[in-house]
């Protein structure tokens, strides 16, 4: 297994890139560590194909460097880097039994007989595949094929990382918690390094103890789950992650006070924002409760949400959503808002003020 160090990273389609905007991946830094679980996570046609693709080595980097365990593959082959990759669609013989399928990477590289049959066997026992070891890979359904191709990504001890490229998309949904939840288990199991693509945050927020968010070619922010939630370093992320995501309100900065229609509002960050620029509150639903006094407001639309119910209010021409538990009342009518203080961040153009940008 490896740490991949990943320098000034860029690549473009174009032959000959002129601006930033020719760049599909614009410039990336990062370290992922020998064993940790990420998540690569963005919206369709945010560069995570070209991100993996630069280190598996299907593409070559216009610029940067992509070092595992210090040395520089940036130009090695795909061979070279030694990588599992996990695709979309399960990539399996459907003749070969399931056994065979999953002894195939191994026997391909000339390990002893007796090593593959204690491999596969463990494999196997860990996706619940043993019943099915000496059947045709042709008759399982698309999840029990899924789980293959897992198992293919999953039996060499020589690989690098293994990277899963939205390996649940053909999953039926009420069984995709179950590969979700078994993926997670496989990784506290085997330490390896893996990184998981995906434009679904409950896979991204399940799978890994770090994830990279993408917008546009670039990394928006790369945290725990729980850093991603309490303090999105982009009102992007703050939209993309959270279900409904969060409040984005546009205001101003005066001396350390933040002011949303020229109501101050204690924030978080208030007294390092430097009020230039667009500036905008953020505050996430759940951050926000309905007081007697402070921010008015009008109740416009309620929908339920399983054990929480989400209020969209009207305030000054801008929507605020507030969450509530179940048994908690709807207010009537006009009403007041208040926002949690450490839960309360200030952006400047899009980028939350005072962080290292
Ligand atoms: P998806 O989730 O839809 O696969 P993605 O996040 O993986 O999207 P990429 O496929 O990496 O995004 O695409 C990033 C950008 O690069 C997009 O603007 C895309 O149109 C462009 N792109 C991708 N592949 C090529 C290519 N072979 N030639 C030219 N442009 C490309």
């Amino acid at each position: 297994m490896a740490e991949i160090r990943i320098e000034n990273l860029r690549h473009s389609y174009m032959a000959s890139p002129q601006s930033d905007e020719d760049y599909a991946l614009k410039r990336l830094s990062l370290t992922w560590q020998d064993g940790g679980a990420y998540a690569l996570l963005g919206p369709s046609g945010c560069g995570k194909t070209t991100l993996l693709n630069l280190i598996s080595g299907l593409l070559t980097p216009t610029e940067g460097t992509i070092r595992f365990n210090g040395r520089d593959v940036s130009r090695a082959s795909p061979e070279e880097r030694n990588i599992a990759q996990v695709f979309q669609f399960p990539v399996i013989y459907d003749t070969m039994t399931v056994y065979d399928n999953l002894a195939f990477p191994l026997r391909n590289r000339g390990v002893a007989e007796s090593d593959v049959k204690a491999r596969v066997t463990e494999i196997a026992d860990m996706l619940e595949l043993t019943k099915t070891l000496s059947k045709r890979a042709a008759g399982l359904t698309a999840d029990g094929k899924q789980k293959i191709s897992l198992g293919r990504g999953l039996v060499r001890s020589d690989v690098n990382v293994i990277m899963f490229d939205e390996p649940l998309t053909v999953i039926d949904p009420h069984l995709k918690w179950q590969l979700r939840s078994k993926l997670k288990e496989l990784h506290l199991k085997t330490k390896r390094t893996m990184i998981y693509v995906t434009h679904d945050q409950t896979e991204a927020l399940t799978f890994a103890d770090q994830v990279v968010v993408m917008n546009l070619g670039e990394v928006v922010q790369s945290g725990t789950p729980v850093d991603l939630f309490e303090k999105p370093q982009h009102t992007f992320v703050g939209h993309f992650i959270g279900s409904p995501g969060m409040n984005v309100l546009p205001a101003e900065v005066r001396a350390g006070q933040a002011l949303f229609n020229g109501q101050p509002i204690a924030a978080d960050n208030a007294a390092v924002a430097s009020g230039n620029g667009r500036v905008e509150i953020g505050v996430r639903p759940e951050f926000v409760s309905v007081a007697s006094s402070g921010i008015p407001a009008e109740v416009v639309r309620v929908s339920d949400a399983g054990r929480y119910r989400i209020v969209e209010t009207r305030s000054h021409g801008n929507t605020i959503k507030l969450l509530l538990k179940e048994g908690e009342a709807v207010p009537e009518g006009k009403m007041h808002l208040s926002f949690d203080p450490t839960h309360t961040q200030i952006y400047e153009n899009g980028w939350l003020a005072g962080s290292r940008r």
